[in-house]
């Protein structure tokens, strides 16, 4: 996707705050963080949202999963507790049509955004 933002930061066309790099999904620091600590996990495939995902996405989005558990225990905020995230679509206020999970936390936040 030429004109996708997330497509131009995983190619590395943009510059971005890393946490981690790996061979099917990123994770930056968002740039406009809401929490202390706000990382978006991006797959390096296009995939709009979880609308657009099927069977052959289980291992991505269970790898994925699994890293922002690793990111919790990094960022030192998974006993304090974390918010996690996915926007799908306009009514969920997706902004960047490129499925990415948020991580959230070091702060007091409401049960519900
Ligand atoms: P959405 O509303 O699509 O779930 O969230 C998009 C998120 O991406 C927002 O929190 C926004 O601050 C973040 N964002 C938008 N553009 C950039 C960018 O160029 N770099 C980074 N690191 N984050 C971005
Ligand atoms: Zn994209």
């Amino acid at each position: 996707m030429e004109d996708c933002i997330f497509c131009k930061i995983t190619r590395g066309d943009i510059q971005s705050e890393k946490v981690f790099d790996g061979p099917d999904f990123i994770a930056i620091k968002d740039i406009e963080p809401k929490a202390p600590v706000h990382i978006l996990i991006v797959p390096k495939k296009h995939v709009e949202s979880l609308k657009d995902i099927d069977e052959s996405d289980g291992n991505l989005l269970g790898n994925m999963m699994l890293q922002v558990k690793r990111i919790a225990n990094e960022q030192g905020i998974a006993e304090s507790g974390f918010k996690v995230l996915i926007n799908n679509g306009k009514d969920a206020g997706q902004e960047v049509p490129h499925l990415h999970i948020h991580l959230m936390g070091g702060v007091q936040m409401d049960s519900i955004l």
